[in-house]
C-alpha cells in the first residue's frame, strides 16, 4: 500500500487547499509556498509517485495534465508573456512530495538555468 501524501489528503478533502480546477482525473491548486505570482500544482488523482512509476496506461492522464496546465495558464493570462511547466523527479530533481505533479509558474521573468 502506498504511503498517504499531503496531496492525497488534499484530493480527499482532508486538508484544505486553494483549488482552481478539478475533475474526475486531475486536480490543480495553488502552491502553499509560491515561487512566482502564479504557482499552481497540477496533480492526477491517481497516486503515481514519480514519472518513472507511470506506465503506458498513464499516457492519457499525463496528456490531460498538460492540457489542464495549458488552460490554467490561459485563464491566468500567462499565454502572452509565457510561463514554465516543470516536474521535479526524485532526489536530484528536488522532489519533496512523492505524488506526481507539474508546477506551473508564471507572472514574472524566471531564471535559466534553474541551478
Ligand atoms: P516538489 O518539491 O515535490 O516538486 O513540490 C512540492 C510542492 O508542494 C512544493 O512547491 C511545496 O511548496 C508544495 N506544498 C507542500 N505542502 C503543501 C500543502 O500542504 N499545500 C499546498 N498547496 N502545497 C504544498
Amino acid at each position: 500500500m502506498e504511503e498517504e501524501t499531503i496531496f492525497s489528503q488534499i484530493i480527499d478533502k482532508k486538508k484544505p487547499a486553494e483549488i482552481i480546477f478539478e475533475d474526475e482525473e486531475v486536480i490543480a491548486f495553488k502552491d502553499i509556498n509560491p515561487q512566482a505570482p502564479v504557482h499552481v500544482l497540477i496533480v492526477p488523482r491517481k497516486p503515481i509517485p514519480k514519472l518513472t512509476d507511470a506506465d503506458e496506461s498513464d499516457t492519457a492522464i499525463l496528456g490531460k495534465m498538460v492540457m489542464v496546465a495549458r488552460q490554467i495558464a490561459k485563464d491566468f493570462g500567462l499565454d502572452e508573456d509565457g510561463f514554465r511547466l516543470l516536474l521535479n523527479e526524485g532526489k536530484n530533481g528536488g522532489q519533496t512530495i512523492y505524488h506526481l505533479h507539474f508546477h506551473l509558474l508564471g507572472g514574472r521573468r524566471l531564471m535559466w538555468p534553474p541551478g
